[in-house]
């Protein structure tokens, strides 16, 4: 998520680049599913993974969304689980909207779950307790109203001028880790959602006038019906639009599609050569996205942007143009790499995917417009704003969870102070060092869940050292505790 309009970037020889050409449409390259081809092997490296089996019914002039799911669950942990969740994020008030779930079934028997969390968690208790490597399936109907304004959040699920934005949609299971369920109500700033990969099977049916965007691959519409594949991903979100602008590129094996309002056109060209060139820094700095597709797409959250899997939403706010929409999809591209393939927990460490998105984006600046440039954002942007903290005795430690900000603060010190650490890192290092860390990182916890401890131990790996000082001073430090 980008979530402060803080960034204004109107550095001089910093312009957006230059509107292409319109492209022919693309080839689309070699696919097996949702996964380029040579990734195909991936889809069998996760075998305890959940499995989402999925019907939606979109029904935009009702702002309503009727369902049905089945997930088949293995308990992948080393203990037995007394107890399974499923997530309701619509009921939470940053969502603002009202999931209903009824004729819940587990392994064919009907249960019935206590509602939690202001119904926005189910706790479903398991008799006996499901062994380690212990499969259930749970099978269920839902139904979610859709609010016009989205609740206290950045309008995750809403339905804004014919833009219906569905986040979270369907009920999720939670992740289980050495804390347990991790069950929680976050803060409507910053993001709410942890969870594991999983493979997604999604039928969507909508008017034939809409046009969906969403997670994953999906089939050529035929009468307001589609079918959607996603794997391994942590989640599955769509939009739809009665019409969308749209036009593609292929950069490295991945087909980047840009959705914009058709009297947004132009921006949807810059926004597309941004993300082509952000997934091409990105692929060449880090290593390759699995998937067959990403899209990004213009909607009414007042976010700048967020980011879900395969899938980045843009505020229409930006879309007339200029540096800041050039940042945000720039960092939200990045969650991709950041939250996406490597996930963490949003919720308690979100400087693990939020700082290290920003970095990224200074990357792609880097990489896009030179050194020069970037040391001009590295000093304003992170240097001066976390001098400014420390001014005004605000500094606070960059690793703590988003309820331990306030809104300006988590924006402040996690995004401008937290980028810190990793240029310190790489200026210890040197770049070789630097640039091999983040490929080990990233090759090591693919699809999986990165701790703190994940990235000093790929530190440690590449460069014989984790350089704890500066985890330290960077992230567990500040001037003002
Ligand atoms: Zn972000």
């Amino acid at each position: 998520m980008f979530v402060a309009f803080w960034m204004l970037l109107l550095l001089a020889g910093c312009s957006p680049p230059s509107t292409p050409a319109p492209t022919p449409q693309p080839t689309a390259p070699q696919a097996v599913g949702p996964l380029r081809a040579e990734f195909a092997a991936d889809l069998d490296a996760l075998p305890a993974a959940p499995r989402y089996a999925i019907d939606l019914d979109v029904n935009p002039a009702a702002a309503r969304v009727t369902g049905q799911q089945q997930v088949r669950y293995t308990n992948a942990e080393e203990v037995p689980l007394e107890e399974l969740y499923l997530r309701l994020f619509p009921n939470t008030p940053a969502y603002g909207g009202a999931m209903t779930v009824t004729h819940l079934l587990l392994d064919g028997q009907p249960v019935t779950p206590t509602a939690e969390l202001g119904g926005s968690a189910l706790r479903l208790d398991l008799e006996p307790a499901l062994a380690p490597g212990a499969v259930v399936t749970l099978s269920m109907n839902f139904t979610v109203s859709v609010s016009a304004g989205g609740g206290l959040g950045y309008a995750q699920l809403a339905l804004i001028d014919g833009v219906m934005s569905l986040a979270n949609v369907y009920p999720l299971i939670p992740v289980y880790d050495d804390e347990g369920w991790n069950v929680e109500v976050a803060p409507p700033y910053g993001d709410a959602v942890y969870s594991d990969c999983g493979f997604y099977t999604v039928r969507v049916s909508a008017p034939p006038t809409e046009t969906l965007v969403a997670s994953g691959s999906c089939s050529v519409p035929a009468q307001g019906q589609w079918s959607c594949v996603a794997a391994p991903v942590r989640d599955f979100a769509l939009v739809l639009r009665a019409g969308y602008w749209r036009e593609s590129r292929v950069v490295d094996g991945v087909t980047v599609n840009s959705y914009a309002y058709p009297d947004d056109e132009e921006g949807g060209r810059l926004v597309l050569q941004v993300a082509a060139d952000a997934v091409a820094a990105y692929t060449d700095l880090f290593g390759p996205y699995p998937y067959a597709e990403l899209d990004v797409v213009e909607t009414g959250t007042r976010a700048g942007g967020i980011e879900y899997p395969g899938l980045v939403v843009i505020s229409d706010q930006l879309y007339g143009g200029g540096n800041r929409l050039e940042w945000v999809v720039a960092h939200e591209v990045a969650h991709q790499w950041w939250y996406g393939v490597v996930g963490n927990d949003q919720v308690d460490e979100p400087w693990l995917d939020e700082a290290l998105a920003q970095y990224s984006t200074l990357l792609y600046y880097e990489a896009t417009y030179g050194a020069e440039t970037a040391a001009s954002i590295v000093e304003r942007d992170f240097v001066q704003a976390h001098q400014s903290l420390v001014a005004t005795r605000q500094d606070r430690a960059v690793g703590l969870p988003v309820s331990a900000y306030d809104q300006p603060l988590y924006s402040s010190v996690v995004y401008r102070k937290g980028p810190l650490y990793f240029h310190a890192l790489r200026g210890e290092v040197g770049d070789e060092l630097f640039f091999d860390i983040m490929r080990t990182y990233y090759r090591r916890n693919r699809y999986g869940i990165a701790t703190p401890e994940s990235f000093l131990a790929a530190v440690q790996i590449v460069t014989g050292d984790a350089h704890e000082g500066l985890y330290e001073e960077w992230i567990l430090g500040a001037a003002n505790p």
